[in-house]
């Protein structure tokens, strides 16, 4: 990274961004891959997959015990996902906000979920609630060598370097 300067650590945030079954099978990857280019943040992983319901095991450790577990697993192994790592200044945060509230009901327009979906059980999208979630789930998800880092030339255009 030596042609950022050392206020640009922050600039390196990544998140995990997954877009769910139903969004793959509603044709919404490229609107939702878009939301992030526009916005300015950076492709640095993607790849198409069939997920398994050990690493789904994983991923959703903390809600094992809910009520709509089975229901959750079911519908997240139904179909490919897309798979994406997206990096920029406070990545994390702001994909939260681009994507909306957990249940679609109260997510606002403009917002993905917002935007493409209705109800909890089918919202499209899944974004890293933490930078140390995200930290886990990337490396849950990806291998390093599937995560390529590179300069933008336009960088310049979305911070002050
Ligand atoms: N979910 C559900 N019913 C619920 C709560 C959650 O089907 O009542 C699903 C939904 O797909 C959600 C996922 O479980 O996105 C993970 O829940 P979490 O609370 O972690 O929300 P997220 O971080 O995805 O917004």
């Amino acid at each position: 990274y030596a042609r950022y300067n050392s206020n640009s650590a922050g600039i390196r945030e990544r998140t995990l961004i997954a877009v769910k079954p139903d969004g793959v099978q509603r044709r919404l990857i490229g609107q939702i891959i878009q939301r992030f280019e526009i916005r300015g943040f950076q492709l640095v992983g993607l790849k198409m997959l069939q997920v398994s319901d050990e690493l789904l095991s994983q991923h959703y450790m903390s809600l094992c015990k809910k009520s709509f577990y089975p229901s959750l697993l079911h519908y997240m192994t139904s179909g490919p996902v897309v798979a994406m790592v997206w990096e920029g200044n406070n990545v994390v945060r702001s994909s939260r906000m681009l994507v909306g509230n957990t249940n679609p009901a109260e997510a606002p327009p403009g917002t993905i979920r917002g935007d493409f979906c209705i109800h909890i059980s089918r919202n499209v999208i899944h974004a890293s609630d933490s930078i140390e979630m995200a930290q886990k789930e990337i490396a849950l998800w990806f291998q390093s060598s599937e995560l390529i880092e590179w300069e933008c030339c336009d960088h310049g255009n979305f911070y002050q370097l």
